[in-house]
């Protein structure tokens, strides 16, 4: 068992000083790695516990879950200066809603999606910030754009005026354990860099709670830790 839903606070802080170490070993500035604490199937009052712990960004993988909490969180989200970050598959139906509810949407994965986010943020009289998924293992259960696909994704997303388009984000490979990570978090960090770079794309999206530190040695900027803080889902 990772964590009694009591010590949330201590388990934050021990990612954060795994952060911490993973940044000192890589010669990277702690402070350029954010952490995302992804709490689906979690409890409002856990959620609750982290935001007073003073996590900054807390993640969903559904736009129906999120809904949900949201009217349970709001206050303290704002009181705390909480973003809320959609980091799962999200369907063109559910654009508007993901609009209305997330600082940043991780996973824009398909031209038609990104049609769909910027007609419901200029509706909304919002720029809404994204990152491109990319499918850097290439599984087929996976969703992202294909790594020879980035390239137009980006300019397909940078003619948008209601998407501010970030950087890039992607899940580690089910199999090859952290050698097969280290590899599709490498090819994350090459595509940003033959994309345009750091300037351009600033945010690398990578690292969950099996390979957070091997993410930050290959350049993540933001993990998307769950487990390790919220303990097993259910
Ligand atoms: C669930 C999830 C995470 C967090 O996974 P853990 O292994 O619990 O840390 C990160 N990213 C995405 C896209 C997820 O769906």
């Amino acid at each position: 068992m990772i964590a009694a839903e009591t010590g949330l606070a201590q388990n934050v802080e021990q990612v954060l000083a795994r952060m911490r170490q993973a940044a000192s070993r890589a010669g990277r500035r702690a402070e350029d790695i954010q952490l995302l604490a992804v709490s689906k199937t979690v409890t409002v009052p856990a959620m609750l516990e982290v935001i007073q712990a003073g996590v900054k960004a807390l993640g969903e993988n559904r736009v129906q879950e999120a809904r949900a909490k949201w009217p349970q969180i709001e206050t303290q989200m704002r009181w705390h200066g909480c973003e809320y970050h959609l980091v799962g598959h999200l369907q063109t139906n559910k654009a508007k809603e993901a609009v209305n509810l997330f600082d940043l949407i991780h996973a824009l994965d398909s031209e038609r999606l990104a049609r769909e986010i910027n007609q419901r943020a200029w509706e909304s009289g919002k720029i809404q910030r994204v990152l491109i998924e990319v499918n850097t293992s290439s599984e087929l259960t996976k969703f992202g754009v294909e790594p020879e696909e980035v390239k137009k994704m980006i300019s397909v997303v940078q003619a948008y005026k209601n998407l501010r388009l970030e950087g890039l984000m992607t899940v580690g490979p089910l199999t090859g354990g952290l050698e097969g990570a280290r590899q599709a978090f490498r090819r994350l960090r090459e595509l940003r860099d033959e994309a345009g770079g750091q300037q351009l794309l600033p945010t690398l999206s990578m690292g969950m709670t099996q390979d957070f530190e091997v993410a930050i040695a290959e350049g993540a900027t933001l993990v998307r830790v769950g487990t390790a803080i919220f303990g097993e889902r259910m």
